[in-house]
């Protein structure tokens, strides 16, 4: 059987880093056994569901690279949930309910105040048929509940969280459709993941008990029920759930220059038991995916570790990779050149602008001006932008001439130069800035 994952979001937000992580492992684990990785658009709520966000998770996952074999859309599904509804009815496996959710509050208090776990008492099943017409000829619509087989535990094998049981008795029977006739999450998921073949279900571990429910359903439709894997959550760099990784997405990433390959490389590593590194190469990531490397403890997102991550991918980035987003002129010399001082692209503009020039130079005192003088003549002469290493020319006759060494040889130079005490390796940029201009500034910075 071939492996087919889904990344389910609902479209009533921009995808958080939490989101991405998790589209990412599915992308993963289906690109690694040669299957099929759907995206879902879970928006059966139409309050709240918009179709701009649909269009940013697709943008989103685009910028990613993880591109979807496939999207399906829940709200053009409708008559899929009702045909499965229909079912479950006739069997007697949802049942109308009359609460209001003032009563169901109540009711939820006076357990918790008991001592007993606050689930639904199924107190809609003592109704009889006229009590139920009274309430509908009132005018008051049912909601529906799915009702839970007690009879057995229920239990799965965790692809991470490894051998897993529930106490069906301690769970509510989940609500299943609204009293306006909308569909909950629970049930639609079911039967999708049922209809498109999905193999394996890969999500957070805030849906574990979702699981326990949603295996019966599997089971009340008489299908099996798919692989079940759920990871541990995000949390910051301090370790602590936070309310800042719920908001940062892909916009966010993008404006502070994080390269997608960084953000991937990252993402696919926290929390297993692999190395985060700088790897760029998707498949190799791919390769080395497995849920059996996953740990329980929290993943923990570093925003440090990220940037550091984004630097080291820049400075082996080929220029094709960059080309594009490189200034105008830039050709891959300068990029060769540039990288290894970089940790975000958009840094790349003001080296280069320091290549092109103009450039403002700091004043130097006498003596130092009378070097570069000797310098600039030398330039002027010809011989050092005739050599292979123009750099390498200019400073060992500067040496040879002057006695000076280190410092006191690079530091005015680079300067003069560049403006800056520090940047790219000289021997790189000089021949980029090019004869004319180094002479032009050189007699500057002399003059
Ligand atoms: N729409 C659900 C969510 O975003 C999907 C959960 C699932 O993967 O089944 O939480």
């Amino acid at each position: 059987m071939s492996v087919t994952t889904r990344f389910a979001p609902s479209p009533t937000g921009r995808l958080h880093v939490g989101n991405i992580r998790t589209a990412l492992h599915n992308w993963m684990l289906a690109r690694k056994a040669g299957g099929r990785f759907l995206l879902r658009i879970d928006d059966t709520d139409e309050q709240r569901s918009r179709e701009e966000y649909v269009a940013a998770i697709r943008t989103d996952l685009a910028w990613l690279g993880l591109h979807p074999d496939g999207e399906e859309c829940q709200s053009t599904r409708l008559q899929h949930y009702e045909a499965a509804f229909e079912r479950l009815r006739e069997t007697g496996r949802v049942y109308p309910c009359f609460e209001t959710a003032q009563e169901l509050e109540l009711k939820r208090k006076i357990r918790l105040g008991r001592g007993l776990p606050p689930i639904y008492d199924r107190a809609a099943l003592e109704l009889s048929g006229a009590d139920r017409a009274a309430r509908e000829a009132e005018g008051v619509a049912p909601h529906w509940r799915f009702m839970l087989d007690h009879d057995a535990p229920i239990a799965w094998d965790d692809g991470i969280r490894g051998a897993q049981q529930f106490d069906p008795a301690q769970l509510s029977d989940p609500v299943i459709r609204r009293a306006d006739g909308s569909w909950l999450y629970m049930l639609p998921s079911v039967v999708d993941d049922i209809e498109m073949g999905v193999t394996d279900v890969l999500r957070g571990e805030d849906h574990v008990s979702n699981t326990a429910v949603q295996i019966q359903m599997f089971t009340a439709l008489h299908a099996a029920p798919p692989r079940f894997a759920h990871e541990a959550l995000l949390t910051g760099a301090e370790g602590k759930l936070s309310k800042r990784l719920g908001s940062l997405g892909v916009d966010e990433f993008r404006q502070r220059g994080t390269e997608p390959e960084a953000l991937v490389a990252l993402l696919a590593r926290i929390g297993t038991s692999q190395p985060v590194e700088a790897i760029a190469q998707i498949d190799t990531l791919v390769a080395s995916f497995d849920l059996a490397h996953f740990g329980r403890a929290p993943a923990r997102f570093d925003e440090g570790e990220l940037e550091r991550l984004n630097a080291a991918m820049l400075h082996q980035f080929a220029f094709e990779r960059v080309q594009h987003e490189l200034p105008q002129g830039m050709d891959a010399r300068g990029w060769d050149a540039i990288r290894p001082n970089i940790s975000t692209l958009g840094e790349v503009r003001d080296w280069w602008q320091i290549v092109t020039g103009p450039i403002d130079p700091p004043p130097f005192d006498d003596e130092t001006r009378g070097f570069l003088a000797g310098a600039a003549r030398l330039v002027a002469g010809g011989s050092v932008f005739a050599a292979d290493d123009p750099w390498h020319a200019l400073t060992n006759a500067l040496k040879e001439a002057t006695g000076r060494k280190g410092k006191a040889l690079f530091l005015p130079l680079r300067q003069a130069l560049t403006a800056m005490d520090h940047g790219p390796d000289m021997k790189q940029l000089l021949p980029l800035i090019g004869g004319e201009e180094a002479l032009r500034r050189l007699q500057r910075a002399a003059g």
